[in-house]
């Protein structure tokens, strides 16, 4: 241009010489010159240059216009230049202005920058700007013209300011979408950017699929890239280290589309095991424009660059930075030329740097081997040091620059500031956790098997969801006076403090209590800065931070919840005092619940430990009989449940009412009482099963909150029954074994005694026949009587012995018939002792009665053999030269007799033995004398059926004293303790005794 300007000032130069001809060839030389330099120097250029005479035709026409315009210069050559170029609406407008551009510039001689639309040769309109200016070219004064294309500046401020209106919402709003799907795709929740995004209301997007949301192909490119990372996901329980991240064309709500960057990872249950997709959608339009206009134009990319709020930077493959775009100073605090003169290893933190540097260096690999489609982008996100200190989370966007053959020549960076984002993401995580915690929180809460260990369980919950180290319930006491740390949490490596937080006196923290009171949340975000009340309370000195929520009950301020951060200053949000309050009213109610139900349980439990402890089911019922209590005891028994047993009416289980006693009980009641005694019963239950069973109830009646009630133990006696039945059975078997055993022994008894006894006269028979009949020649007649009397003897005794075993017989078969008579007693026991005598040396047997006697009506042949056999025996077994005493004496009901030896005595153990039958004394003493155990066995038979006593006493020297007393007639038997007098008798017969 500068070429073009001087070769006019030449020109003008010229115009003043008079010497034309000579100037003129001077001239034409000069112009043919310049005009070649000029035409050289417009063709290096883009613009198109034209030069016009004074009527505006064309005569001059480089080959930018040429390109520009489509015409050849020889085409145009004398043409007008608005005729040509100006759209047939502008014509005349364009007339008119290169009039009045020529008048008003005549004399000035200034540029002039204008902006027209120029039709090209093909008929395309396009925007241009023209620069024109005056020049006098040989003589004349022409118009030269710059001509610009300005297509792409128009589109590419259009595209700016389409995008600035963008980026305002993005200054405005979050644009980014952020969503959660399920499995399949289905989107559950979407934030309210889906508006700006998608033309949907957030709440129009839950259960829309993702397959309405994108264009076919990209739906299936983004489900079969879910497959394959669902896969990896439930393999490895991790994410991948790179987010999953895939570009997709998404459908608005109005049909029209848009590319999206959509950033996906799973959300995991506590296990591992993915159960939703949390995404990220941004629309990447602006960014697309930007890097097509990148690649297109070095202007274009630097006006979008400057214009952007992302920052974009290029390096060269050496990673030298040889452009930063200018918005650097907002994300990082550095300008331009500090930002490049910057090492990229200080900008940001070094893991980010490795993650950054393994992902080109892995870029750089498949380049090199070829496998890099060639716009292929890496994204990976950095944390960046910010100038002013603390840091900035970027997404990088990063790809290689390509010359035309495609190979790299550089690397180009978009970053984004997703702080922004990686907080809405973290929010969202957070909530849903928050959520989905508070609502175990309160499931658990609802009716918790373990109501403590429920509370504690969600203390935990909650300390770990707000990351703190500890939290804890604080229960005030009645009057607000104290408070006591009831629940705690603590995060590992914190120490408890429960047991050191009890009966602490409010006082200590006026300041605070009568915030809570007011139901003010306490929330200090750091304890460093900020006092703490005074009368520093143990426990809040590790504190950082805490936060106290207070917890109303029903009817006053119950106490509160506290969490304290003791590792660093922690800020209390919104939304987390949201939850903090749903939960502590949650744990309000259930501690509440607790205490009502451990009340209960305890005054219930009380009853029912005593009640189990018995086994006695216990019953309380109204008066009427409905029950009110039963303990598990009456479900046992009675095999109804508590449920069906609460309301039943008692008859329904003791058919017989219990009406009546409680009916006698009552008025004894309130009289003096508020309870009566107990009324035992036996009485029968009805089982469930419809079966019954013997029952021992005992009623009372007492007063609860002054209304009788009843109150019955029942015990079911079906087995203590059993058992006395099962006793008596029992006893019956035994005593009938026994005396079976008893049969079989003594007929074993039997035959040997009888045999014994039947040998002793058998052989006496034996011997004595024998010796008659061999020495009866021999013998004299005294020896022959002897003989004969011994057989006589023998005989006697063999009559004797069968007598006994016959009458044993008869009594045995009870068949004994008494022939009463009256007789003397004294008469009775003489008769005896005349029978015993001729046995007996002379004077040993005395009878020692004396004054009067009553007659007795006996049958006195019986009672004769009674004093019979006791005489025998006392012969028997006492020394033959000792005597033997026989009296008898009579009290107003009984007649006694006695007779005492002083023999070997009966050992005490035998004393009532040796009346049974069969029955011998087995000692050395006893064993060798005859006899078949008969004796007394009938001797007490007989007395016994006349309704009278026999027993034996020691003697008071050795011996035996037998003794039997025969009741008057009509009478019963008297007892043996009448009979003790007699030992006055018997001194009496002692002292008679020689
Ligand atoms: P027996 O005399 O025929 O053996 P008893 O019935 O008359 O049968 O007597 C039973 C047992 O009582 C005798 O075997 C003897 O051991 C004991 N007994 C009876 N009377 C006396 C007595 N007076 N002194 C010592 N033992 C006696």
């Amino acid at each position: 241009m500068g070429a073009v300007r001087e070769s006019g000032e030449t020109g003008a130069a010229h115009d003043l010489d008079p010497d034309k001809d000579a100037a003129e060839q001077e001239a034409a030389a000069a112009l043919a010159g310049s005009e070649e330099m000029l035409r050289g120097l417009t063709d290096a250029l883009k613009e198109g240059i034209l030069v016009l005479d004074r009527n505006g035709n064309v005569v001059f026409w480089n080959q930018g216009a040429e390109k520009m315009l489509g015409f050849t210069e020889e085409e145009v050559l004398g043409r007008n230049a608005v005729e040509l170029m100006a759209p047939e609406d502008y014509r005349d407008e364009y007339h008119g202005r290169f009039i009045e551009f020529k008048e008003s510039r005549a004399s000035t001689g200034t540029e002039d920058i204008m902006e027209f639309e120029a039709v090209a040769k093909d008929g395309r309109v396009f925007p241009i700007e023209i620069i024109t200016s005056m020049a006098s070219i040989k003589g004349e004064t022409d118009v030269i013209v710059v001509i610009r294309d300005v297509t792409e500046r128009k589109e590419t401020e259009q595209a700016l300011q389409e995008s600035k209106a963008r980026y305002r919402i993005v200054e405005e709003n979050f644009t980014d979408v952020v969503w959660v799907s399920d499995l399949d795709l289905n989107i559950k929740y979407a934030n309210p950017s889906a508006y700006h995004q998608m033309g949907y209301e957030a709440e129009e997007l839950v259960s829309k699929s993702l397959g309405e949301l994108m264009t076919p192909e990209s739906f299936n490119l983004a489900f079969a890239r879910k497959e394959e990372e669902l896969a990896i996901a439930t393999e490895t329980a991790v994410d991948p280290p790179i987010p999953v991240e895939l570009e997709v064309e998404q459908v608005r709500k109005d049909g029209t589309t848009f590319w999206a960057d959509v950033r996906v990872g799973f959300l995991r249950r506590p296990d591992g095991t993915p159960y939703g997709i949390l995404g990220v959608s941004r629309d990447i339009s602006g960014r697309r424009h930007a890097e097509e206009a990148l690649r297109t134009s070095e202007e274009r990319y630097q006006l979008l660059a400057e214009n952007l709020s992302d920052v974009i930077w290029v390096t060269d493959l050496s990673l030298k930075w040889t452009y930063i775009s200018p918005s650097v100073v907002n994300q990082t605090g550095y300008s331009v030329e500090e930002a490049l003169e910057r090492n990229m290893a200080d900008t940001v933190t070094p893991e980010s740097l490795k993650a950054a540097l393994s992902l080109l260096e892995g870029g750089m690999r498949d380049e090199l081997e070829g496998r890099n489609p060639p716009d292929r982008i890496w994204v990976v996100e950095v944390e960046a040091y910010r100038k002013s200190g603390g840091t900035i989370w970027l997404e990088e966007r990063v790809k290689f620059l390509r010359d035309g053959d495609g190979e790299p020549t550089g690397i180009l960076g978009v970053a984004r500031d997703v702080t922004m984002r990686k907080c809405a993401e973290e929010r969202i995580k957070r909530n849903l956790i928050a959520e989905k915690t508070v609502s175990r929180i309160s499931t658990r809460l609802i009716s918790p098997q373990d109501l403590e260990a429920a509370i504690n369980d969600s203390l935990a919950d909650l300390g770990r969801l707000m990351d703190v180290g500890r939290v804890y319930l604080f229960e005030a006491s009645e009057d607000l006076r104290y408070i006591s740390n009831t629940h705690e949490w603590v995060a590992e490596g914190v120490t408890s403090q429960i047991s050191k937080l009890q009966n602490l006196a409010v006082g200590a923290f006026d300041e605070w209590a009568e915030k809570l009171l007011r139901g003010e949340i306490i929330a200090q975000e750091d304890l460093t800065v900020v006092a703490k009340p005074a009368g520093d309370i143990v426990g809040w000195k590790e504190a950082k931070a805490l936060i106290y929520i207070p917890m109303f009950g029903r009817m006053r301020l119950f106490g509160f919840m506290g969490l304290n951060d003791v590792r660093a200053p922690h800020a209390w949000p919104e939304e987390d005092i949201r939850v903090l309050r749903i939960v502590s009213e949650m744990l309000t109610k259930a501690v509440e619940q607790s205490r009502t139900e451990k009340a209960l349980r305890e005054s219930e439990n009380r009853v029912r430990s005593i009640a189990e402890a018995t086994g006695d089911g216990i019953l309380m019922t109204t008066p009427a009989g409905r029950v009110l209590f039963a303990n598990t005891a009456v479900e046992r028994i009675f095999g109804y449940s508590y449920g069906e047993l609460e309301c039943m009416s008692v008859d329904k289980l003791l058919p017989g009412g219990l009406e009546d006693i409680v009916g006698e009980l009552m008025p004894r009641l309130g009289r003096e009482e508020d309870s009566t005694e107990g009324k035992v019963i036996e009485m029968e239950g009805l089982r469930r099963s419809e079966n019954t069973f013997p029952a021992e109830v005992s009623v009372s009646l007492f007063l609860l909150q002054g209304q009788p009630n009843v109150l019955a133990t029942v015990r079911d006696i079906t087995g203590r029954k059993l058992l006395a039945e099962m006793e008596k059975e029992a006893a019956a078997a035994a005593a009938a074994a026994e005396v079976s055993q008893q049969h079989a022994d003594e007929l074993k008894d039997i035959i040997i005694i009888t045999a014994h006894e039947l040998r002793h006269p058998a052989t006496v028979f034996k011997g004595y026949s024998e010796i008659l009949l061999k020495y009866w020649n021999e013998m004299d007649n005294k020896r022959i009587r002897e003989s004969l009397e011994s057989i006589g003897e023998a005989s006697n005794r063999l009559t004797s012995l069968v007598e006994n075993l016959l009458e044993a017989s008869l009594i045995e078969k009870k068949s004994i018939e008494l022939e009463y008579s009256k007789v003397d007693p004294v008469a009775l026991i003489e008769m005896a002792v005349s029978e015993a005598r001729p046995k007996a040396p002379d004077g040993r047997i005395r009878i020692c009665t004396s004054g009067k006697y009553e007659s007795i009506e006996v049958d006195s042949e019986k009672i004769r053999g009674v004093i019979g056999i006791l005489i025998d025996n006392a012969m028997k077994y006492s020394p033959e030269e000792s005597l033997v005493h026989i009296w008898c004496e009579q009290t107003g009901e009984e007649t006694l007799f006695h007779v005492l030896d002083r023999g070997i005595g009966i050992p005490e153990e035998e004393r009532e033995k040796i009346f049974r039958r069969f029955y011998q004394v087995e000692d050395v003493n006893h064993h060798s004398l005859p006899g078949m155990g008969l004796g007394l066995y009938i001797a007490r038979s007989l007395v016994e059926s006349h309704g009278g006593w026999i027993e034996v006493f020691p003697g008071e020297e050795g011996g035996s004293l037998f003794s039997f007393g025969i009741p008057k007639k009509g009478r019963t038997h008297s007892s043996k303790a009448q009979v003790n007098p007699r030992y006055g008798i018997l001194s009496e017969i002692n002292f008679l005794t020689p």
